[in-house]
């Protein structure tokens, strides 16, 4: 069976892009695969944050993943910075990554912005520690959004790289699993940047754990246009507000775009935006209510993670150990 390696950042409460680009594929991968979920706080790192949220991000986090669908029985969950091979692996990969590859990272550039120097070496470093994530499991498949693409590639360069130097077929090749639609799920306040849990605008996101009303009033003040809606998908070309809350619709309701406007074509944004957050509003109030239900016990979500750090560090520790032989470490 293929192994499944996917991370998310406890940076705040998981967004609709993060379900529809990546969660919710996670969710599905589970019948077929061998899958590893990892919340990763290390990554959280390369912005500073209060300690105390980071930890209530992190139990949020978990508590989200697990009302979504992730079974923690099943498969492994757990926190980064548990196990130690992360670090590790890390680190010989930054020693193997160039940094004329570092410097083409478009998520840095939009990260960093126009004050490059006032950022975190971590942040600049976050691609290599993201292959080491993935590849100190062996694992030859990865469910992302397509921001995430570029990282994918330098993970499967770096681990060319390393093969290469030390003359050995010891990490495999990675595949992306990218899904074909609602990949970049875009902010809900400019059509032109992708949603995110940390843009400081909690407007711009439909965040998991909303209610009913904040998911209304965030789809009826989210940016559109004047124009009606078009009858068919070639219609959105150049706007990019209508095509992201289409595509919304399309992936919620699991239908093509051209399904959609062939109902909502030729009418106006107000009774699309009521439709759309009805839908939101019916799939998500459960995932809103269990993640409340689960965060009600902190202590079972911590032992959850603590069991799934221990299985996922007897995968991955005889794999970073067998790097470290590899790269000449005495032991
Ligand atoms: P941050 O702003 O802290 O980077 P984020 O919302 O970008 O948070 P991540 O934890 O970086 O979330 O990413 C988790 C997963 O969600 C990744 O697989 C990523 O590709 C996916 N993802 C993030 N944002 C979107 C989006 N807007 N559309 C589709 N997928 C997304
Ligand atoms: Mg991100």
């Amino acid at each position: 069976m293929q192994r499944v390696f996917s991370g998310i950042q406890p940076t705040g409460v998981p967004q609709l892009g993060n379900y529809l680009g990546a969660i919710r594929n996670w969710v599905r991968l589970q019948d077929d695969h061998d899958c590893v979920f990892c919340l990763v706080d290390m990554h959280a790192l390369t912005v500073f944050r209060e300690p105390e949220q980071l930890r209530r991000d992190n139990l949020a986090q978990a508590a989200c993943l697990i009302a979504s669908g992730i079974n923690p029985e099943k498969h492994v969950l757990y926190n980064q910075s548990a196990v130690s091979a992360h670090a590790r692996l890390g680190w010989i990969f930054n020693c193997v990554v160039r940094l004329g590859w570092l410097n083409r990272m478009t998520q840095f550039k939009e990260k960093a912005g126009k004050d490059r120097e006032q950022h975190s070496a971590g942040l600049f470093v976050y691609p290599a520690l993201m292959a080491a994530d993935i590849h100190t499991f062996h694992a030859t498949r990865v469910p992302v959004g397509e921001d995430q693409k570029q990282h994918l590639e330098i993970a499967n360069d770096i681990a060319a790289k390393f093969n290469h130097d030390y003359g050995v077929a010891f990490f495999p090749a990675i595949e992306a699993l990218i899904p074909p639609s609602a990949a970049r799920v875009m902010s809900l306040r400019d059509g032109t940047k992708k949603m995110s849990k940390s843009d400081p605008s909690a407007q711009s996101r439909i965040e998991l754990t909303d209610t009913a009303d904040d998911i209304a009033l965030k789809i009826r003040k989210a940016k559109s246009d004047t124009e009606a809606l078009p009858s068919e998908s070639a219609g959105l070309e150049g706007r990019a507000e209508a095509r992201n809350l289409v595509t919304i619709y399309a992936a919620m309701a699991d239908q093509s775009a051209d399904d959609v406007l062939g109902r909502f074509g030729g009418q106006g944004f107000g009774p699309f935006k009521s439709a759309l957050a009805e839908l939101l509003v019916e799939k998500l109030a459960p995932v809103a209510d269990e993640t409340r239900r689960l965060l009600e016990d902190r202590t079972h979500l911590e032992q959850i993670l603590r069991q799934g750090a221990a299985r996922a560090n007897a995968i991955a520790e005889p794999i970073v150990t067998e790097a470290e032989r590899l790269v000449g470490y005495l032991r």
